[in-house]
């Protein structure tokens, strides 16, 4: 199987090298040359555009920026549909749009080939380790057909369902992230103007429940079950708690936008009488929002894929 590779910064230059690595002969291409030295220098062969590049391999392997490079690769006159035959493959490891990368596999589909979505997620050191998810959406038998490669890249490469699963898994994730440490620079700020010294502070909380659970992994517990009863721990003592903290942030002058926004959140859940539920019991309230079926994934699937991938 002949591979291309195109995007070779941050995390394509080092995914790329580990396909070498495995012993995988690329061929390359980059807006700038200097980016795939080490790669020509291990014996990659360089293309001049996309699709010379495309012309000569059976699958390629896409890290872009953002939507419109990924769009540019691909449609320009130059680009890879203009060179991929009928029957190779295309994964984008680029994070992208959902809507761009079903546009893309539609447009891909018409030419027979097959275009999957598969962003990664590890931050470089895990692009250069192989300590790296990637996450998959699209034809299933192509993406079992290419896993040894996928797996030379990474070491949690994972089939998520079709075209644009993996872009949701990735939106999901990073959302999550960003918004996750706007709230601990709030909660952390207050800790500190309260009285307590940085380092202490963080050693202690990061030994506390939330502290000692790998941060999606309680949400099977209770959230992604739908049961929020017998509770763990009651919600009116959470929704206590959270008052307690945003009257220490207003006594010693912190602003806490977001978790006052929760503690609002978590009020109009006491009002539906749920104080005696599960603490988690006001994400139910986003859950009607959003308008999504009420989650109830059976306890015994949540343990097997806990079990299964640790
Ligand atoms: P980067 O800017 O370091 O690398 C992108 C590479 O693509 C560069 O070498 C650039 O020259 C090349 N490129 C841009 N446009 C091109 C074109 N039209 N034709 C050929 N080459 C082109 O970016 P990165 O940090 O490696 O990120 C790549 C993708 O991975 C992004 O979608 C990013 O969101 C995602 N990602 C990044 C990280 C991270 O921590 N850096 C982590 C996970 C996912």
């Amino acid at each position: 199987m002949k591979v291309g590779f195109i995007g070779l910064g941050t995390m394509g230059g080092s995914m790329a090298a580990n396909l070498q690595k495995s012993g995988v002969a690329l061929v390359v291409h980059d807006l700038q040359r200097q980016a795939a030295g080490r790669h020509l220098a291990a014996g990659a062969v360089w293309a001049d555009t996309p699709r010379a590049l495309a012309a000569a391999v059976d699958v390629v392997f896409t890290s872009l920026p953002a939507p419109a490079d990924v769009e540019a690769v691909g449609l320009g006159p130059d680009g890879l549909l203009a060179g991929l035959r009928a029957g190779s493959a295309w994964f984008d490891l680029s994070t992208n749009s959902v809507a761009v990368v079903r546009e893309l596999h539609a447009r891909c589909a018409a030419a027979g080939v097959a275009l999957l979505d598969a962003p990664v997620s590890g931050g470089p050191k895990g692009a250069a380790s192989g300590r790296l998810a990637i996450w998959v959406g699209g034809d299933r038998a192509v993406f079992d057909a290419h896993r040894a490669l996928l797996d030379a890249m990474g070491d949690r490469a994972r089939y998520i369902g079709p075209i644009g699963a993996g872009s949701i898994a990735k939106l999901t994730h990073n959302a999550a992230g960003a918004a996750i440490n706007l709230v601990l620079a709030e909660v952390f700020t207050m800790g500190v103007k309260a009285g307590v010294e940085p380092l202490a502070l963080w050693e202690a909380i990061r030994q506390g429940a939330t502290g000692r659970n790998r941060t999606f992994d309680r949400m099977g517990d209770h959230f992604l079950q739908g049961s929020y009863d017998p509770p763990e721990f009651a919600f009116r003592l959470i929704h206590k708690d959270v008052s307690l903290a945003a009257a220490l942030a207003r006594e010693v002058g912190v602003p806490m936008r977001m978790v006052n926004l929760a503690l609002a959140e978590m009020t109009e859940a006491l009002n539906r009488g749920w104080g005696g539920r599960d603490s988690r019991v006001s994400m139910k309230l986003q859950e009607e929002r959003a308008g999504i079926a009420p989650l109830a994934v059976p306890a015994a699937a949540v343990k097997a894929a806990l079990d299964r991938d640790g």
